[in-house]
């Protein structure tokens, strides 16, 4: 697949606002795994952060939104067979368009660490020693070398391969600018004795055919739902569904919050939402 770990362009054109201006509104939800890394980072900040966020006012501590527009009530926390690992760059737990964030939202099982050219974090050299789980680093297959560490396919959930046998799958996803992320990939050696999932062309093109935007590159949380759907579990499969639309819906809260424009209760984005969210676990194939 061509570079596709980027934020979306939801909050381009956006006047940068440093974030001592906006105003966190307490959301009565749990922080997830990106929420505390924000924190973190927030807290080890030596200058105000210069943030795309929009306008002066409030946000919701919960989904970054104006309270007005508050996703907060509809997040769909699932459990998943499969597990999701964000590496993130500096900056990215900070921007309030970053859809790591969503994948926390969604899927139970995401871990999220800030990544360090010099030092990995304890915590996510033991998750990644952590004999549940089969760690798969997600990165475009011709970038890496060897290219015998590259597979485009996981096995079967029940399949009895060396080596795979009943580990949860654990998707690295390096959440960064195209740029940053190949750095990453080239300066993290504790990743290198895993294989590398690269997406395969059928199922990139199949995605995004079905998908709303017609942005050539795929964010982090698009990303995630591909790799989901990858599983072969029904759970892994559904929330990859309802991750890909719960990006949509998240696009269209911010967008109309940017344009003053009242939230849609009713509109299509949410029933996709609700229809996601009541099918059944079972494949349609
Ligand atoms: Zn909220």
């Amino acid at each position: 697949m061509a570079p596709e770990v980027e934020s979306p362009k939801v909050a381009q054109g956006d006047a940068p606002v440093p974030l001592s201006y906006l105003r966190g509104v307490d959301s009565g939800v749990v922080p997830h795994a990106v929420s505390r890394l924000r924190t973190q980072r927030l807290a080890r900040s030596t200058r105000p952060f210069l943030s795309r966020g929009g306008p002066r006012g409030e946000r919701c501590d919960g989904c970054r939104l104006r309270p007005s527009h508050c996703l907060c009530a509809l997040r769909p926390q699932l459990d998943t067979q499969a597990g999701v690992c964000l590496l993130m760059h500096d900056a990215e737990p900070l921007k309030p368009s970053n859809t790591g964030w969503l994948i926390a939202d969604v899927v139970a099982e995401t871990h999220a660490f800030g990544w360090s050219r010099t030092a990995a974090d304890p915590d996510l050299l033991a998750l990644l020693g952590d004999a549940r789980w089969q760690p798969f680093v997600v990165f475009p297959g011709e970038f890496v070398e060897p290219p015998g560490r590259v597979v485009q396919s996981l096995p079967a959930p029940d399949a009895a391969l060396s080596g795979h046998a009943g580990r949860r799958p654990l998707f690295i996803l390096l959440d960064a600018t195209w740029p940053e992320a190949r750095k990453m990939f080239r300066k993290s050696p504790y990743l290198d004795r895993f294989p590398v999932l690269s997406l395969h062309p059928d199922q990139v093109s199949r995605y995004r055919l079905r998908r709303s935007t017609r942005e050539d590159h795929f964010c982090t949380s698009e990303v995630a739902a591909l790799c989901l759907e990858l599983t072969g579990h029904a759970q892994d499969r559904r929330a990859g569904r309802v991750l890909e639309r719960y990006l949509a819906l998240f696009t269209e809260h911010y967008l109309r919050a940017k344009n003053q424009q009242p939230v849609d209760w009713q509109g299509p984005a949410h029933r996709s939402l609700q229809d996601a969210l009541s099918s059944s676990c079972t494949p349609q194939s």
